[in-house]
């Protein structure tokens, strides 16, 4: 336990969508501020970091900070990164560990994940940038 990172400082960031701020500096480009959706997907990849770190000691934490990238990346509306999309089950959104909470198969070319807590699959096509989920 370090101390250091506290999922609370999330939560307080998440509340605070308005902008005082933002009037003063430009009124043109108030609506789109592309760093807005930079620091909110650096906030996803810090999320997924922090849940893979905690999942041995602590699965239901790491569930949290999936839960808590799932909202920043729907309320900023940014997607949430490939890498990072996998590694949560789209059913439960329980953080998914290979060989411990998840199955992973190849099916005619797709991969098949099943998550353990849920018994529900996810299917992911390959080869492809763009994937979809079933
Ligand atoms: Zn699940």
């Amino acid at each position: 336990m370090s101390g250091a990172w506290s999922p609370n400082y999330f939560f307080i960031w998440d509340g605070n969508s308005s902008d005082n701020r933002e009037t003063e500096t430009s009124v043109k480009n108030r609506s789109q501020k592309p760093s807005t959706k930079l620091i909110a997907r650096e906030r996803i990849a810090i999320l997924f970091g922090q849940a893979q770190r905690v999942y041995a000691e602590d699965p239901l934490l790491a569930n949290r900070y999936v839960d808590l990238a799932r909202r920043i990346s729907m309320r900023q509306r940014v997607r949430i990164d490939h890498e990072f999309r996998r590694r949560f089950c789209h059913h439960c959104y329980a953080y998914l560990v290979p060989g411990r909470n998840m199955r992973v198969r190849v099916h005619r070319g797709n991969v098949v994940v099943t998550c353990i807590t849920c018994k529900k699959h996810t299917r992911y096509h390959i080869g492809r940038t763009h994937d979809r989920k079933d």
